[in-house]
């Protein structure tokens, strides 16, 4: 399972056209801090369907894990935060700036259940242990639109759209940027929906529009597989368009209605 990648591309598109029905389940195993050598135990997903493609989140274009509070690991003594796939991934190399980062980080909560704490103050730590590790612009948009996501979900809108102004310029500067293998489509869906999140549908229509005007292009992949994908961004694409116009069905309104990614 990929849950590392920014986002599993062709896979979400094409999961459109699959049914499974794995439930989603997290078991807990050990891990050992690389910074102060704690035990904790930490949430691993078990299993998950297709289905999380479908989920409300996806008008954000993010997917489970990503949405998910097991997700964000939190030690409980130095108070290291990463993506559950990085936690004993880090750059032996980068371990004293990391050091360094969290002697500066105020943050004396004690909890027994790292998932106590909310996502967004994990994000926070995580935005300034991650500042150290050398990370591009595709990466810290991706960081910025879960931030907004989780914001958003506790219901705290001024900083939910002050993490995806933040995507969203990145996501323009990385349309710009002959080097980007991301698919163009996608770039745009993505700075649509950020528009949309920040009340600009005048320009999440443009965007919308320019998206259904580009061919879904990405290096390597299958020609049924960018056809799948073609086919199922545009239908994406559509139903988007659809629910901005209508009246109490926009996506940005799931912020306010505090419906989660399992909602159905
Ligand atoms: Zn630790």
């Amino acid at each position: 399972m990929k849950h590392s990648l920014r986002f599993a591309s062709i896979a979400a598109l094409i999961g459109v056209f699959i049914t499974s029905s794995y439930a989603i389940t997290w078991f807990p195993q050990e891990f050992t801090c690389p910074i102060d050598n704690t035990k904790n135990t930490f949430m691993v997903v078990g299993s998950y369907g297709s289905y999380i493609y479908s989920y409300p989140s996806k008008y954000q274009y993010l997917f489970f894990p990503r949405t998910d509070s097991p997700t964000f690991y939190l030690c409980r003594k130095c108070h290291l935060a990463t993506f559950m796939w990085d936690f004993d991934n880090l750059p032996k190399d980068k371990l004293p700036a990391i050091r360094k980062v969290l002697s500066e980080i105020k943050f004396s909560r004690q909890f027994k259940e790292y998932t106590e704490i909310p996502v967004t103050e994990r994000l926070e730590i995580m935005e300034r242990i991650y500042s150290v590790l050398d990370k591009n612009d595709s990466w810290w948009e991706d960081f910025y639109r879960i931030k907004g996501y989780h914001y958003g979900k506790e219901g705290k809108a001024e900083k939910a759209a002050e993490a995806r102004r933040k995507s969203l310029e990145l996501v323009q500067k990385e349309f710009k940027d002959s080097k980007s293998e991301t698919p163009k489509k996608l770039l745009l869906y993505i700075s649509a929906a950020m528009k949309h999140f920040t009340n600009d549908d005048k320009g999440a229509l443009e965007d919308f529009q320019k998206a259904l005007d580009t061919k879904y292009v990405e290096k390597d992949a299958k020609p049924e597989d960018l056809k799948n994908a073609e086919e199922g961004l545009n239908e994406r694409i559509k139903e988007y368009v659809s629910l901005i116009k209508s009246a109490d069905k926009k996506p940005r309104l799931f912020d306010k209605a505090g419906a989660d990614e399992h909602g159905h």
